[in-house]
């Protein structure tokens, strides 16, 4: 049997792209799946996609920059499932551009969703997965959280957040077997690059995303990750599509 089987699993940003695949990935092997994100149209969409094949997902809508909306997801799943045992932190925004062009809003966002939202998600669940000494938590970073490039300066930062909080995590957690795991993917053909609004800088990374690899194969590592035994913790990967650079 496969060590998804039964797991509780909360996927932010489930709408689209890696978050979808993951979610499909993980209801094929058995996991109960939470799915949160803002569109409520596709996570109806998808929950009734999993439910046609056999697997179990419910949905909340639910905006990561908000604590109080996290912990309402979080409670929810526990009310509906009685326990959490993964939280894949995948929600994030990528709208890149050089600082000088002072693209304020966007910074703020991306520090709110790709930073404040995964410190919200790990605070909405750690009491629980304390109290049962067990647990998951995994943190979606980027190449990007890597390596910085022009233009993602902003986004970059947030990202390399996200490294520096899930090894932090672990140092402290490890001690009460909650397991975490970064993932870092290179290009993913998704949805991502949509938010880049200087135009010209968007039609270079559609061209460089020519070799995106499909959503997949995130999801993929991502359950590799969750069905090693829970004595073994994959704390770090990188997945870039083969003939990637970068
Ligand atoms: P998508 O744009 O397809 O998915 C992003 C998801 O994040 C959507 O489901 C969106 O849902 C959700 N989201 C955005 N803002 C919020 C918010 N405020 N609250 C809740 N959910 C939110 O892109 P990807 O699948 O590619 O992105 C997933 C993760 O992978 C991101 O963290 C991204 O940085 C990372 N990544 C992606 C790479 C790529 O090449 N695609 C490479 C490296 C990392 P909704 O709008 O419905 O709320």
């Amino acid at each position: 049997m496969s060590n998804i089987q039964g797991k509780v699993v909360i996927i932010t940003g489930a709408s689209s792209g890696i978050g979808e695949a993951t979610a499909k990935e993980l209801a094929s092997k058995g996991a109960k799946l939470v799915l949160a994100a803002r569109r409520e149209d596709r996570l109806k969409k998808l929950q009734e996609e999993i439910q046609k094949n056999g697997g179990q997902a419910i949905y909340k809508v639910t905006d990561v920059t908000s604590y109080e909306q996290m912990e309402e997801l979080a409670d929810y799943a526990l009310k509906e499932f009685g326990k959490i045992d993964v939280l894949v932190n995948n929600a994030g925004v990528m709208p890149l551009s050089p600082v000088y062009q002072k693209k304020i809003n966007e910074w703020d966002t991306m520090i709110d969703v790709n930073i404040k939202g995964v410190l919200y998600g790990i605070a909405a669940v750690l009491p629980s997965k304390r109290e049962r000494k067990e647990g998951h938590i995994i943190n979606v970073s980027s190449i990007a959280g890597h390596l910085v490039f022009p233009a993602s300066s902003v986004y970059s930062g947030t990202k390399f957040a996200v490294r520096a909080i899930t090894e932090g995590l672990r140092k402290e957690e490890f001690i009460n077997n909650i397991r975490t795991t970064i993932i870092s993917p290179g290009a993913v053909a998704t949805e991502l690059i949509e938010a880049i609004s200087d135009l010209e800088l968007k039609a270079k990374i559609v061209e460089e995303s020519k070799v995106a690899i499909d959503p997949a194969s995130i999801a993929r590592a991502i359950a590799f990750a969750i069905e090693q035994p829970s004595d073994v913790a994959i704390n770090e990967m990188i997945i870039r599509p083969t003939i990637q650079e970068l």
